[in-house]
């Protein structure tokens, strides 16, 4: 007889399983693990009989793979509700930022904590997300802008990772502004960035992807694909801010690079989405920081349809633009901002959101083999998930078969 470790029977399971139609749906389903792993998943009518210390009756709740949050900046100090409250008061932009506000402020912050301090800072905001059912996220750097608070950033976020039952993944955003000390010599920042602090980052193997921040406030395209050069030699996949407050063409060159994602996309236009789809780059959509700053353009979701680009959905967890720590909140925004479907919601933060970050062959859908990182939710039907606002049906969570 199979030895295996538990055993979850009663279950109603959205596999993910892209050999499966839909969200690939198994009823009266049974699922057992091993190793952490899954060792057997389907109809409990066909479940072999296996040895197992642990059995759970689930009552016929749903279960989904463990949620992943594929955009987060989730490790910065000091956060910017005071600059939100001088704005709501009606300060301008140039006030805020002559009172020293904006992503500076932030930077200043993060550059005066420790790595302890930073860690300490996180783990709320991580916690937040894992009661919701998520098992694993992907971290930037970014609130830094220069090699010793980069690491630190990076080291913070692999902390966690380690203080929590969590995958996470990281990623270096040295290029997502100008620090104050490289005033008017954004090329001069950006060669700094390839010839030192890019090199020091990989080196010590901090990060597993590398981002930049492309807009008109950052940094053009030519600057972008110097990095985007850099990390290609050290064998680092990219990603990309692309498109979000006007379009640059963030979204070809992302495609050009062969990058995992280009991210945000709400000014992508056709060229952008076809080049995409060719180059097989997902669009991850960040509908938190769409509604926080009152965008008004959507992203053109028709046209990632029309052209096959697959979509994830993120928080893009920060304090300036997206101070948000619920995949459910996001998930809602994704089905009333963007009309996106409940399939393509669930999609988005499971399956998608994993290949996302290079991750499918390991979790993101629910197949023997995989990790065993379930989500398993005290709801009727899976359209409740993106439905409410502000509740949290999680009824358990498992990571890595625990
Ligand atoms: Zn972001």
């Amino acid at each position: 007889m199979l030895r295996v470790d538990r055993i979850w029977t009663g279950a109603r399971i959205a596999t993910l399983d892209p050999a499966r139609p839909g969200l690939g749906i198994i009823e009266s389903a049974a699922l057992a693990t091993r190793g952490g792993r899954i060792a057997w998943i389907g109809p409990t009518a066909e479940m072999p009989v296996f040895n197992a210390p642990e059995r759970i009756d689930l009552e016929g709740r749903w279960v989904t793979p463990g949620l992943t949050d594929c955009h987060t900046h989730l490790v910065y100090a000091g956060n910017r509700a005071h600059e939100f409250e001088l704005r709501l008061a009606g300060a301008s932009y140039e006030a805020i930022a002559r009172a020293g506000g904006g992503i500076l402020s932030t930077v200043k912050a993060t550059r005066a904590a420790t790595e302890a301090e930073l860690v300490e800072a996180a783990l709320p905001r991580l916690d937040a997300l894992i009661a919701e059912g998520v098992t694993g996220i992907e971290i930037k750097s970014g609130y830094g802008l220069d090699t010793d608070t980069e690491a630190r950033q990076l080291r913070a976020a692999r902390a966690l990772g380690s203080l929590r039952p969590v995958t996470v993944a990281t990623t270096f955003l040295g290029a997502h502004a100008l620090p104050t000390e490289a005033e008017g010599d954004k090329d001069g920042y950006i060669a700094r960035l390839c010839a030192q602090t890019l090199p020091a980052i990989a080196a010590e193997g901090l990060a597993d992807a590398v981002d930049a921040f492309m807009e008109h406030i950052a940094f053009d395209g030519a600057q972008t694909a110097r990095v985007f050069e850099v990390a290609k030699r050290l064998g680092l996949p990219v990603r990309l801010h692309a498109d979000q407050l006007s379009n640059l063409g963030g979204a070809k060159l992302a495609a050009r690079y062969g990058a995992l994602s280009a991210d945000h996309l709400e000014h992508t236009d056709e060229e952008g989405a076809a080049a995409m789809a060719r180059a097989g780059t997902m669009a991850v959509l960040l509908p938190g920081a769409f509604y926080f700053i009152r965008e008004t353009k959507l992203p053109p979701v028709e046209l990632f349809r029309k052209h096959g680009v697959k979509i994830a959905l993120a928080t893009d967890s920060n304090p300036g633009s997206s101070p948000l720590t619920s995949l459910l909140l996001a998930m809602n925004m994704g089905a009333t901002l963007f009309r996106l479907t409940v399939d393509e919601i669930i999609a988005g933060v499971t399956r998608e959101a994993a290949r996302a970050l290079g991750w499918l062959g390991e979790t993101g859908t629910l197949e023997v083999g995989k990790w065993c990182d379930l989500a398993i939710w005290d709801v009727e039907r899976l359209a409740e998930l993106p439905y409410r606002m502000g509740f949290n049906p999680l009824h358990k969570r498992v990571w890595r078969g625990q």
